[in-house]
């Protein structure tokens, strides 16, 4: 049973970054016919805020993506704490006593010696005379995780392959402050253990996470960490996609703090979102797909890329063109003009760039239009239309084949004068969709008045 989780930290809005993350677990569970895990990362009582698990709740109902399970690490303090007894117990946990300049000093030191900034393990050194020694001053610890050196730490990742890391180029991470208070890296192992997490998709800035949570997954399930929930001892497959740039192919400040709240206001549809983040930096061609169904069943971890994805917000504007296109008239009908129905969707709907415009060109069915000044000739052609029109299933088609019989004139000098007319417009709908809503009276009005 596959079950995937979007971990999101309350300390802000979503922006397109966590979207795509977010859309592709979903889609991972959805296609699996499996699990989709909201999970409110909010061990960090300081910076997360309610007002951002609302926001994320509402941004992700906006784009339609429905999780099955919601769960907070700030309801959970109690698994963690079994847990960190359980990697004390088995030795894998020391407390560290150096402040935080001094942690800075040593790094800089490594850096200017062209060393890696590496931990270099002298709270682990430790005698328990020199550990009661700083607790007599009063300094409470903070715990590092002991990384197993012995161990090469060895993943088959869903997009980047084989990936190798030696733990001891890697830092033996605090896990716990001295307040007492949790890091993000034991925790979501803890969760992914007791949630069943089968899949863990994310941005590969967490690749080194990857690395290090291995080892925890492992020194959980082999401190039988999780035989009271009945846990499988599996590690979830791991894959870590490349990330998200800006159109000129750096990281930009622009995509951090762009989220729902502005594509919504820009008049974006989410289905255009969806179907942009949904393909972009895979194989699979981006395509104004409406359909989520479609999307889902070819969504494929295969088909992605190493480099980073390029996101550029005309793509997504063009796309969102093409999506209000397709849009069917009940996914609209709330923000459409009063009185406007399908067949007046249906009309217009080719026309629009965003669907709030559709007010602008329902104006030409409701009236009143600005009628332009026509010379002579053009008069005397639109009052003998006036005097051809006849009602029937197809008003425009029969009209201009009229015309064209009578008057020898056709293309541009037969249709212009009369959309003209009929508009106000040199552009615009289909007129043989917009006549029959401009109505029979109406009609014969506009074309009278051109002519006079
Ligand atoms: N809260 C973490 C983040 O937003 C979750 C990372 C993960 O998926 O494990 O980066």
């Amino acid at each position: 049973m596959t079950t995937t989780r979007f971990a999101p930290s309350p300390t802000g809005r979503l922006h397109v970054g966590n979207i795509r993350t977010a859309l592709h677990n979903w889609m991972l569970a959805r296609q699996a016919g499996g699990t989709f895990i909201l999970r409110i990362d909010d061990t960090d009582a300081e910076r997360s805020r309610e007002e951002y698990v609302d926001a994320i709740r509402a941004d992700l109902a906006w784009l339609g993506l429905d999780w099955d399970r919601e769960e907070r690490q700030s309801a959970r303090l109690e698994r963690y704490e079994a847990a960190f007894a359980a990697l004390q117990t088995a030795g894998r946990i020391y407390p560290c006593y150096e402040t935080a300049q001094e942690l800075d000093v040593k790094r800089k030191i490594q850096l200017s010696r062209g060393l890696p900034p590496i931990y270099d393990r002298a709270a682990l050194a430790l005698s328990d005379a020199e550990r009661a020694v700083r607790e007599a001053e009063g300094i409470a610890p903070h715990w590092r995780f002991r990384l197993d050196h012995a161990e090469p730490i060895v993943w088959e990742d869903g997009i980047r392959g084989t990936q190798k890391f030696d733990a001891a180029q890697l830092s033996d991470p605090v896990i716990r402050r001295a307040d007492g208070s949790w890091l993000y890296m034991m925790p979501s192992a803890v969760d992914d253990i007791d949630m069943g997490v089968t899949q863990v998709l994310r941005g590969e800035d967490h690749v080194s996470n990857t690395a290090v949570q291995i080892q925890i997954f492992t020194a959980l399930h082999a401190a039988d960490f999780a035989a009271d929930t009945g846990a499988a001892k599996n590690l979830p497959a791991f894959a870590h996609e490349a990330l998200l740039v800006g159109r000129e192919g750096k990281l930009s400040k622009r995509l951090g703090s762009l989220g729902c709240d502005a594509f919504r206001e820009r008049g974006i549809e989410p289905e255009a979102i969806i179907a942009l983040l949904a393909r972009l930096g895979t194989s699979h061609p981006v395509e104004p797909i409406a359909d989520r169904a479609a999307l889902t069943s070819s969504f494929d971890l295969a088909s992605f890329g190493r480099a980073p994805a390029k996101f550029d917000e005309e793509d997504l504007e063009r796309l969102n063109a093409a999506i209000v296109h397709q849009l069917p008239f009940e996914t609209v009908a709330a923000r459409l003009p009063h009185g406007m129905d399908a067949a007046g969707w249906h009309a217009i709907r080719p026309n629009l760039a965003h669907v709030g415009e559709a007010g602008e060109w329902w104006r030409l069915v409701t009236g009143p239009i600005e009628c332009p000044s026509f010379p002579d000739e053009d008069r005397e052609f639109l009052a003998e239309a006036a005097r051809l029109l006849t009602w029937s299933e197809d008003p425009w088609g029969t009209l201009t084949a009229g015309l064209k019989d009578a008057t020898g004139r056709k293309g541009r000098a037969l249709f212009l004068p009369l959309r003209q007319a009929l508009t106000g417009m040199d552009h615009g709908p289909d007129m043989g969709d917009l006549v029959p809503l401009i109505g029979e009276v109406e009609t014969r009005a506009r074309l009278a008045r051109a002519a006079s």
